[in-house]
């Protein structure tokens, strides 16, 4: 972050945008500032696309007078309701609205508003960091009205509330999400008691939709460094309240001095892991985030052994379902993904752990299709392991299966591979109703196939079909 004088601010605001909004404004006798996330990124360096603008007055008598200004480019939607109304011109939007003030009562989000002063306008914004604003009209062009310190807040990478932060936050409690993902998004420090005020304030959270808290989430969740986020969402108890799936893998327990892993922070090192690769789409993320969930209801304690957690992966992936109905988020083939990847997760790590074979790989490529390369960086970024020897192996094997992945995949093509000889020909063949013979010599036959015993095609199918129904008791019945 840099600061910047008042020169540099005019060139900052250099696009003749700036200067039009400014006229129209001096021309229809009204104060008019960009106001922000636009401010705060122009001092964050961070270009953005929207705009917006507060007037001491009425916004849309100002957007109106623009667009006509501005001529036939300029596309306007005015939102009588609201007060708002955007102006599109070539690829900025400019939102414009009046500066208001707004009070709230306790079992409604739902403010009331009057129109206001900026100085109210600017009270009932959510940060210091957000409640910057430029002033547009000729004579004060470039002047910055910074009333709670938030370029010094910007500097010094704080997040703060600009009032007192549980009224902030009571008053429309989306405001936690969104103090925690502009933490997470630019590593910024939440102030110590704004801070204090979320855990007080987290349970206010459940007035908000799903929606919009899903929203918040998804970009803590698309940060660089999203555990930074979690953390913080752990320390106030908002997790409890959002994803109890998540909060409910937190802790260590131990029996005969042995301890099981947290399972919360190393998901959280999976997604950081998952985070860092160039395929750190949302999808894989959540993917990661939600890799281990049916870990807390597989554990166990057996004797002899140690802490387990068997089939956790379909545990962890009967869960997906339920919790993306909840959480309003997509049923989709993005469902079907996170539904697959956590059920497969440890299916990579199996194979390389003993040996790896052909069938077992082309097993592998045919359940995960299309997202075998995802399950791979989820798997890789699965071992966390501290024990250095431990993850070289693991990781050394990995290899191993990438490149039988790779040799596979150009020899042929199991992903949609079908069965060369059907149920109805084994019938046929040796006179048998449907029954478990057929399905056992079906699956014998792709046994060995994927196990490149016999070669992919019919007539070694039906050779290797013959002779292995005759172990069984079956004969081949007269044509
Ligand atoms: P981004 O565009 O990255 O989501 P932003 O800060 O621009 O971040 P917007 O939702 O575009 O977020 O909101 C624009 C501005 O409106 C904010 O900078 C802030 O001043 C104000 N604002 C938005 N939501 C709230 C809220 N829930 N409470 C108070 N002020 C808000
Ligand atoms: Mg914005």
């Amino acid at each position: 972050m840099r600061n910047i004088g008042p020169d540099e601010m005019k060139q900052l605001l250099a696009a003749p945008i700036f200067r039009q909004i400014g006229q129209t404004a001096d021309e229809l006798g009204v104060e008019c500032y960009v106001v922000g996330g636009y401010v705060r990124d122009l001092f964050l360096e961070r270009p953005s696309q929207d705009i917006d603008c507060v007037v001491v007055g009425s916004g849309i008598e100002v957007a109106e007078a623009l667009g006509r200004k501005l001529g036939r480019e300029a596309h306007i939607s005015v939102f009588r309701n609201f007060g708002t109304a955007q102006v599109k011109y070539h690829h900025t939007e400019i939102e414009f609205v009046g500066a208001r003030r707004e009070s709230y009562s306790h079992d409604s989000r739902k403010p009331i508003v009057e129109d206001g002063t900026l100085e109210d306008d600017l009270d009932r914004r959510d940060f210091t960091i957000n409640a910057l604003a430029v002033c547009l009209n000729y004579a004060r062009f470039g002047e910055l009205v910074d009333r709670f310190g938030g370029l010094l807040d910007l500097e010094e990478g704080i997040i703060a509330t600009p009032l007192d932060p549980d009224i902030t936050f009571s008053d429309d409690p989306l405001r936690m999400m969104r103090c925690i993902r502009f933490a997470t998004q630019l590593n910024f420090r939440i102030e110590d008691e704004t801070q204090e005020a979320l855990s007080r304030n987290a349970e206010r959270i459940k007035i908000i939709s799903q929606e919009r808290i899903v929203e918040e989430l998804n970009k803590i969740i698309l940060s660089p460094v999203p555990s930074l986020g979690f953390i913080e969402l752990s320390r106030c108890g908002l997790l409890a309240l959002i994803l109890p799936e998540l909060a409910a893998m937190e802790g260590v327990e131990v029996r005969n001095g042995r301890a099981h892993k947290d399972n919360f922070y190393h998901t959280l090192e999976v997604l950081d892991n998952v985070a860092r690769t160039d395929n750190g789409q949302l999808w894989l993320r959540w993917a990661a985030l939600l890799h281990d969930i049916g870990k807390p209801r597989s554990k166990k304690w057996e004797n002899g052994v140690g802490w387990t957690f068997h089939n956790h992966n379909y545990i962890g992936q009967k869960m997906v379902s339920p919790l993306f109905r909840r959480m309003k988020l997509p049923l989709d083939e993005r469902l079907e993904y996170v539904k697959k990847l956590v059920g497969l997760h440890m299916r990579p790590i199996v194979i390389a752990d003993e040996e790896v074979t052909d069938s077992a790989v082309r097993r592998l490529l045919f359940e995960a299709g299309e997202d075998i390369d995802d399950l791979m960086i989820l798997c890789e970024a699965d071992i966390t392991s501290k024990n250095q020897q431990r993850k070289q192996q693991f990781l050394d094997n990995f290899q191993m299966v990438r490149q039988k992945l790779v040799d596979l995949q150009a020899r042929d093509n199991y992903r949609t591979w079908t069965n060369p000889i059907t149920g109805e020909e084994i019938m046929q063949t040796f006179g048998i109703p449907p029954c478990r013979e057929v399905g056992l010599l079906k699956q014998a036959i792709k046994d060995a196939i994927w196990d490149s015993r016999i070669p992919n095609d019919h007539d070694a199918a039906r050779t290797f079909m013959l002779e292995t129904a005759q172990q069984m008791g079956l004969h081949e019945v007269e044509k």
